[in-house]
């Protein structure tokens, strides 16, 4: 549980991703943000963004971050929409626990979006990273 003025917890698992600690799916990378694919996808393609620097959601997050952040977030939107042929995107960001934030580092999901598909909310088995490969190199090449 976190409310919007909780400390920033440099334990959380995207904060060990951006150290190198933890692994993950990525996508690309700048000097202020990275993307990586959801370990617990909601739909085929779901990407996430987050700022590297130590912000636990949008209201602590630096302007000059949150610019980097959606720049990527926008450029990645691109690339899902290539590599999924998906007629919709979806940009989601939560903010505190009562908004269903469970990651306590700033991020923005990127979700594809198609007509009568319903996004799988509150996926708990992590998908292995060789079942997320094909689908993350299609968005590589497709930046
Ligand atoms: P939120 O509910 O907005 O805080 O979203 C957190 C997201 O992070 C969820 O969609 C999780 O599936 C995802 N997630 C948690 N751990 C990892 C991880 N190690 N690598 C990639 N995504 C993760």
């Amino acid at each position: 549980m976190s409310d919007l003025t909780a400390p920033y917890d440099r334990n959380n698992i995207f904060a060990k991703i951006l150290r190198g600690e933890a692994p993950c799916v990525k996508l690309y990378e700048d000097e202020k943000s990275l993307a990586f694919m959801d370990i617990m996808p909601q739909v085929d393609g779901h990407a996430l963004v987050i700022p590297k620097c130590e912000a636990t959601n949008l209201l602590d997050l630096p302007p000059d971050y949150a610019a980097a952040a959606i720049a990527t977030a926008q450029k990645l939107a691109a690339a899902v929409q290539k590599a999924t042929a998906a007629p919709g995107i979806l940009l989601a960001q939560l903010n505190g626990s009562a908004a269903g934030q469970t990651v306590f580092h700033v991020h923005f999901h990127i979700l594809p979006r198609h007509q009568g598909l319903e996004l799988k909310f509150r996926v708990r088995e992590p998908e292995p990273a060789e079942n997320l490969e094909p689908l993350a190199q299609k968005i590589r090449a497709a930046l």
